[in-house]
């Protein structure tokens, strides 16, 4: 593939490695996703147990839906579903991709957010969803200087319907408030832009508690959105 040449070329001008061996990448797919085809198969998609039918974490000893869901009476999500748990080896792959600038990686993750679309929301079942990124946290594009779900958001956006109709405005970081206070003081600061679409794949790169896809959904359904499922690529 053409494509694919121009990125092994840019990956001999400059090498940027595997992130999780550090062999170098020598095969227009590998230069393409940042990463080698032996570590590659370290991320398999469907290599998930039972999952909580709400949220879409992991299920431990629960059968249906987690024990945090439980408690929860509603959600404002339809349903979401989370790809992977936020273990040691992503958390090199993210590193890698956030601050060490592998940026190929983006076409990595964008990748497994169409495999995850296509897993866990059949498209008979859930009709065709536009995708929707969740806005980028204000000191998120400051520490790293740059928006990575944006950079995946424009690789999505070759292959799929992406519709950017959230935006948050700018506010205190929420690292140091508890989920309720989060939830508090996110609402009223995230703003949809213009009619989003009726049925949305709301996409994000973390899961941790769930507040942000919490409001990003209420806020598109106070807009008009019919149904809205969430996609996370990990689960803290
Ligand atoms: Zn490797
Ligand atoms: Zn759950």
């Amino acid at each position: 593939m053409r494509n694919e040449t121009l990125y092994l070329i840019r990956e001999l001008f400059f090498p940027s490695a595997c992130p999780i061996c550090g062999r170098p990448l020598v095969t227009g797919r590998e230069a393409r996703f940042g990463i080698c085809s032996d570590c590659e198969r370290l991320f398999p998609l469907d290599g998930r147990g039972e999952c909580c039918e709400v949220c879409g974490r992991p299920l431990v000893s629960e059968i249906g839906v987690c024990t945090q869901c439980r408690v929860k009476e509603e959600h404002s999500f339809d349903k979401a579903a989370v790809l992977y748990p936020y273990t040691q080896k992503w958390k090199t792959l993210l590193r890698a991709y956030k601050f060490r600038r592998s940026r190929a990686l983006a076409h990595f993750f964008a990748e497994k957010i169409l495999g995850g679309r296509d897993l866990f929301f059949d498209r008979v079942v859930f009709g065709e969803l536009t995708f929707v990124p969740v806005p980028p946290r204000d000191g998120k594009i400051k520490t790293a200087g740059w928006d990575q779900v944006e950079n995946i958001t424009r690789i999505l956006e070759k292959q799929s319907v992406v519709c950017r109709c959230l935006r948050r405005l700018s506010s205190m970081t929420q690292k140091k408030l508890n989920a309720e206070e989060r939830a508090k003081n996110l609402k009223g600061r995230i703003v949809c832009t213009k009619k989003p679409p009726q049925n949305v794949l709301l996409f994000d790169d973390v899961y941790t508690t769930g507040t942000t896809l919490e409001v990003c959904s209420s806020v598109l359904k106070e807009a008009g959105a019919e149904k809205v499922y969430g996609l996370c690529l990990f689960h803290a």
